[in-house]
C-alpha cells in the first residue's frame, strides 16, 4: 500500500472500517499510532456525519449526511422497503411479494436503503427536486458506502441483524459516476457483506454505460427509469432522451445480459395528464413487450417547483391494469416518508414544509 507502510495494513484499515465499522482512523487500535495520525491528518477516512434527521410517520426516516468537506447529501432508511424489488426475480423481491409480517425468512426483519452516489445531479429530470440542485460533485467510494454504514449504526442494525436491501436512487446518476459507485458495490459486498443480489441500481438511461454495467461480475439488478412512453414527452420531461433516445435505450435494455431468473425494472413515474393516460399505457406495452421485465408505477410525489401533479389513484390502478392485462408484470411502488420529503424525487435537502397533497 502506499504511505510507506505493510501490505495488511490496508487489510486492518479495510476491516476496521468496513465490517467493525469504528468512527475514525484514530479508534483504530490495530494500527500504529503514528499511522493512525498520520491517516487522520491526510486521509478524511472514517464515517461521514449524520447533520439532520427526518422521522415520518410512515417509519421512513431521511438522513441528511455531511462529509469532510462540507458537501451533503440525503440517505432514506425504510423499514418493510417500498415493494420496488416485486417480481424482479431476486430473493428480496419474493419477501416483498409475501408482504404481510415484517418477519422475513431467518426471522430477520427487512430494510431497504436509498443510497446517493452524486451531490446532486446533472440530469435535470424535471419532476425531480433533485434537480433543482444541479450537479455539486461525485461521491468517493467511500462517501457511497460510508452514509450506508452511517444509516445502519443510526438504526443500530447490521446486514448480519436485519436482511438490508440498497437501491442507488438518492441524489444522483450513479452511472455518471461509475467507477466510484462501482468501486462502492464491491466494497460492500465484500467489506460490508450486503450481496449484490440485494442491490438495485436505477439509471436515467446512459446507454454506454448500461453496456459496461451488463459485462461486470459482480453487479446489482439494473432499473430504467422510463417515465414516457414516447419520444416526444420523454424528451420533455427527460431531458437525457435528446442524447439516447426511447428506440436506443431499449435496444441496450434488449441486449442486456440478465442472470436466471432476473428481470430488469423499468420505474415510470405517472404525471398527471402528461404521461397516464390510456394510449401512454398501450406504448408502454409496445415498448416493453417481448423483454424479461416488469414495470414499477409511482405517483408523482409532489414538490414546490415542480411543474406536474399527481393523478389520482384510480387512474394509477387503471394504468396498472392495462399493463397487466397485456401480460406485463406491474406493481405500484408504497410511497414511503413523503411527509419528510423522503420519497423518490424529492430529495433536495428540504427542510419539512407542509405539503398539499
Ligand atoms: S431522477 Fe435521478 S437522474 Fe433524474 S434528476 Fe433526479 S436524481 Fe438525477
Amino acid at each position: 500500500m502506499e504511505a510507506g507502510q505493510p501490505a495488511y495494513r490496508g487489510q486492518q484499515l479495510f476491516e476496521a472500517l468496513y465490517r467493525q465499522r469504528v468512527e475514525a482512523v484514530d479508534q483504530i487500535t490495530t494500527l500504529p499510532n503514528s499511522f493512525r495520525s498520520e491517516l487522520t491528518k491526510n486521509y478524511a477516512a472514517g464515517l461521514p456525519q449524520t447533520q439532520k434527521r427526518f422521522v415520518s410517520v410512515d417509519g421512513t426516516v431521511r438522513y441528511l449526511i455531511g462529509f469532510a468537506d462540507g458537501q451533503s447529501v440525503e440517505t432514506v432508511w425504510m423499514p418493510e422497503g417500498d415493494n420496488g424489488e416485486q417480481g424482479d426475480g431476486s430473493e428480496a423481491g419474493e419477501e416483498e411479494a409475501a408482504g404481510g409480517p415484517r418477519e422475513a425468512k431467518g426471522g430477520r426483519r427487512r430494510a431497504t436503503v436509498c443510497v446517493s452516489s452524486q451531490a446532486g445531479c446533472a440530469v435535470n429530470c424535471q419532476f425531480c427536486m433533485t434537480a433543482l440542485l444541479g450537479l455539486l460533485r461525485n461521491l468517493s467510494a467511500g462517501e457511497i458506502v460510508g452514509q450506508i454504514l452511517r444509516v445502519l449504526q443510526e438504526q443500530k442494525v447490521s446486514p448480519e441483524s436485519e436482511r438490508i436491501n440498497l437501491v442507488f436512487m438518492g441524489q444522483g446518476e450513479p452511472f455518471l459516476n461509475y467507477e466510484n459507485f462501482m468501486k462502492a458495490v464491491r466494497l460492500l459486498v465484500a467489506g460490508v457483506g450486503i450481496p449484490e443480489s440485494r442491490m438495485t441500481v436505477s439509471t436515467a438511461g446512459i446507454v454506454p454505460r448500461i453496456r459496461d454495467f451488463g459485462g461486470e461480475q459482480v453487479r446489482p439488478k439494473l432499473a430504467i427509469s422510463l417515465n414516457a412512453s414516447n419520444d416526444a414527452t420523454r424528451d420533455q420531461v427527460m431531458p437525457i432522451n435528446r442524447k439516447w433516445n426511447l428506440a436506443t435505450l431499449l435496444t441496450a435494455a434488449r441486449q442486456f445480459p440478465l442472470r436466471p431468473r432476473e428481470r430488469l425494472t423499468f420505474e415510470y413515474v405517472l404525471l398527471n395528464g402528461v404521461n397516464d393516460s390510456e394510449q401512454n399505457a398501450r406504448e408502454v406495452v409496445a415498448l416493453v413487450r417481448g423483454l424479461n421485465a416488469k414495470v414499477n408505477l409511482i405517483a408523482l410525489n409532489p414538490g414546490p417547483e415542480i411543474p406536474f401533479s399527481a393523478p389520482e389513484e384510480e387512474r394509477v390502478h387503471t394504468f396498472q391494469q392495462s399493463l397487466i392485462q397485456a401480460g406485463i408484470p406491474t406493481f405500484i411502488r408504497r410511497p414511503r416518508g413523503r411527509d419528510i420529503y423522503a420519497a423518490c424525487g424529492q430529495l433536495k435537502r428540504a427542510e419539512v414544509v407542509q405539503l398539499s397533497a
